[in-house]
């Protein structure tokens, strides 16, 4: 981290690198590709300072941390979502009001571009081991040459109502999802044949 930093002249880089390995503990491979796609993102929307921004990320792996630190979103003001689906990628956009339309982009770290830099690709496919050091390197030299996105025009869906209710069996409070009577908890219990 330290030789990296030494080796970033640029300011804006060295202030997000920071930000993001407080968050996420130390500066990862795929937490500093997660601040490429931030940054690639911010030019296509034409976001920066003080704009909100809703993200999807499509891995629990690193990404939402980028996005948590230089972003103002996070998991519990709902401006991040994951998807489970394991791979580099992101989707970003302002945040809106409901029923506006929006334009969102959708970036992955592209295995079709990685494969120039065979370390690099190493370390996406995890076929040989590679310290981070020298994976965010690759990913410096490369710069955008090894993403690839694409604009999406969608329109902010309208939230739904959020009705609160008790618990027949526990009596404590929940978030009601459709029409249920035992929160989560219960109904996993009664499932499982009670606890
Ligand atoms: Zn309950």
């Amino acid at each position: 981290m330290e030789e990296i930093l030494a080796r970033t002249t640029d300011p804006k880089m060295r202030d997000q690198m920071e930000k993001v390995a407080q968050l996420h503990g130390y500066l990862s491979t795929g937490a500093f590709a997660g601040i490429q796609m931030f940054n690639i993102a911010e030019r296509i929307l034409g976001t920066g300072d003080g704009d909100r921004l809703f993200v999807t990320c499509e891995t629990y792996h690193c990404l939402p941390d980028s996005f948590q630190a230089l972003g103002s979103c996070t998991i519990g003001n709902k401006g991040l979502r994951i998807l489970d689906y394991g791979k580099m990628a992101a989707t970003i956009t302002r945040r809106a009001p409901a029923g506006s339309r929006v334009k969102a982009v959708r970036v992955i770290l592209d295995p079709a571009k990685t494969v120039r830099y065979p370390r690099l690709h190493s370390w996406y496919m995890k076929t040989e081991k590679v310290p981070h050091p020298e994976a965010i390197s690759l990913l410096i030299q490369a710069g955008e040459g090894v993403y690839s996105w694409r604009i999406i025009e969608h329109v902010v869906p309208e939230k739904p109502q959020k009705v609160i209710v008790l618990c027949e069996k526990c009596q404590e409070s929940f978030i009601r999802r459709k029409d249920e009577a035992l929160c989560p908890n219960c109904l996993d219990g009664e499932r499982a044949g009670g606890i």
